[in-house]
């Protein structure tokens, strides 16, 4: 099913030469994700408009880089959805039972050890959610793929839908400063802003500047689910970035700084590219 046509809500025009935002833009609410979130039951009420240029953009890097921060950003700069699989399935989890298919309820187990849902689940995910592909804002894939096998699924998902990708962005991160990260992450149980206890506190603790709802741990950030995460991501993912080279895609960028500045390295990059 495809997404409905805007509603009134501004929407800017967007290119790659605009300004980098302030910090306090890191927490503005997404756009509707509905179709990507609960599937093509769901289309979004407010899609993309005036995007000068549809970018498609894969970002990859361990959990904690600072990938949601980028795209939270990187979609108020181009104008493209944010779609991550990872927000899919937490969206799941607040479904009640009977509203979620069998596979998704394994899909949580997996989730909640901090494994990888396997791929035949995943890919049923994303075939449900193609037409998201060729949204007219275009799109910025985070935490998918994840492994080389989800890599090939999508280029041939891309290519039936006739688009390619412009880049895959690899944020790269000593895994000291990963730690870190992680442990101090809080993210918003209502609108999914993510917010550090540190680096990017709320106003009110524990409250979401956005929208007052309530700022959690997710359960995956605990210290244990973190060990596994690591360790599935250097096995599984980092082949990932052999894959794209090859493909002559991939552009490394240094996340080690701050949001803002590593926003300025990618749009530097995207620039370079057209
Ligand atoms: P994320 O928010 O991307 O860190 O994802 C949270 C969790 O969702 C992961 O630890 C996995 O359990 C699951 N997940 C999300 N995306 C994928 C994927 N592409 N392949 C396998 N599992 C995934």
């Amino acid at each position: 099913m495809k997404c409905k046509e805007p509603s009134q809500k501004n929407q800017k025009s967007t290119g790659v030469a605009q300004a980098v935002p302030s910090t306090e833009q890191l927490t503005q609410p997404n756009r509707d994700r509905s179709a990507w979130l609960k599937g093509p039951a769901f289309p979004c009420e407010m899609i993309p408009q005036n995007v000068a240029r549809p970018w498609r953009l894969v970002l990859l890097g361990a959990p904690g880089v600072g990938k949601g921060t980028q795209a939270q950003l990187l979609t108020q700069q181009l104008g493209a959805c944010h779609l991550s699989t990872g927000d899919i399935f937490r969206t799941a989890k607040s479904l009640g039972e009977s509203e979620r298919s069998p596979a998704m309820s394994a899909a949580m187990d997996y989730m909640r050890r901090g494994d990888l849902v396997p791929d035949a689940t995943v890919l049923q995910v994303l075939r449900e959610r193609v037409n998201c592909l060729r949204c007219r804002g275009g799109f910025l894939l985070d935490g998918f793929p994840r492994t080389v096998a989800q890599a090939e699924a999508l280029q041939a998902a891309l290519q039936e839908q006739n688009v390619a990708l412009d880049a895959v962005l690899d944020f790269e991160l000593p895994i000291d400063e990963v730690v870190a990260r992680l442990s101090g992450r809080r993210t918003c149980e209502a609108c999914k802003a993510v917010y550090h206890v540190t680096g990017l506190p709320p106003k009110k603790q524990g409250v979401c500047d956005q929208c007052g709802g309530s700022l959690v741990q997710r359960e995956d950030d605990r210290p244990e689910s973190v060990r596994v995460r690591m360790e599935v991501y250097e096995k599984s993912t980092a082949p990932l970035t052999d894959f794209y080279r090859r493909l002559g895609v991939l552009v490394p960028i240094r996340a080690q700084s701050t949001p803002e500045a590593t926003l300025a390295l990618t749009m530097g990059a995207l620039r370079s590219r057209g």
